[in-house]
């Protein structure tokens, strides 16, 4: 997998991303690439579908396992805006992908290495491949807009006459 491939499917990640945003969730997104064709596409949607678990990758994991119709899905790849959590990095382990590939890091929640590693866990009965950083710079940004926008919202609600 070349630099240039990750780049053109983390782009592909950011525009589900932004499908959240319109939304009004919190801009995530995921696709999951099998053999060079997209298998499993998702964005953030716990708000909108009252699902603490409807996060981008587990939308993503999920339509790959009916489209292989198999839920080990062996030598995919997931690529996801935001570094994944607990939840979604052991339904990584669980669906056997081969690798990730995330953007921008998540200091808060991360569990890829930011405040826990999951998924480089030496005990961990799967080892996924991980590569990070791509598209970091967009990826972060695309947060940080929306939750200045967010922020400017509430200013703005706050300050209007009843
Ligand atoms: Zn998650």
């Amino acid at each position: 997998m070349t630099d240039q491939q990750d780049q053109y499917w983390m782009r592909y990640a950011l525009q589900l991303a932004q499908r959240a945003w319109q939304a009004g969730e919190v801009p995530v997104g995921a696709v999951l690439v099998h053999d060079d064709r997209i298998i499993g596409e998702g964005w953030n949607r716990p708000i909108g579908q009252h699902d603490p678990t409807a996060h981008a990758e587990i939308m993503a994991l999920r339509q790959g396992g009916q489209a292989l119709q198999n839920y080990r899905l062996l030598d995919a790849t997931l690529y996801v805006t935001l570094e994944p959590c607990t939840m979604c990095a052991g339904a990584m382990v669980h669906s056997r992908i081969g690798r990730l590939v995330f953007g921008a890091n998540d200091e808060k929640t991360g569990a890829a290495g930011s405040l826990l590693n999951v998924l480089g866990h030496p005990g961990m009965n799967h080892q996924v491949q991980v590569s990070s950083g791509i598209l970091a710079q967009e990826c972060a940004a695309l947060l940080s807009d929306f939750f200045r926008m967010r922020r400017e919202q509430k200013k703005a609600r706050r300050s209007a006459p009843l």
